[in-house]
């Protein structure tokens, strides 16, 4: 399968469609499609189903900031996603 509708959605994201086609569920390596109306990456493995936000065209492919698909609503649950890990700033 070359080009499908996935390339698309891809493109509403800001992907390009070849991207979508090189990546995988850092989990289980499983292809991911387009959630355009989440901007997501969604795992498309039968036993994973997690989503991977896509901040600014950038896919985040990272178990942390993943999300379990599939479930009821899921819009409500932000687990610390205000920003990077507070550090030491030396400034
Ligand atoms: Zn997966």
């Amino acid at each position: 399968m070359t080009a499908g509708p996935d390339a698309a959605g891809a493109e509403a994201l800001g992907l390009d469609g070849w991207l979508l086609e090189v990546l995988a569920c850092p989990q289980d390596r499983s292809p991911l499609r387009v959630d355009a109306e989440r901007s997501e990456l969604v795992c498309t493995g039968a036993s994973c189903g997690l989503a991977f936000p896509v901040r600014d065209g950038i896919p985040v492919l990272l178990l942390d900031e993943a999300r379990p698909a599939g479930g009821p609503g899921g819009a409500t649950d932000t687990i610390g996603t205000d920003g990077p890990a507070p550090g030491p700033d030396p400034a």
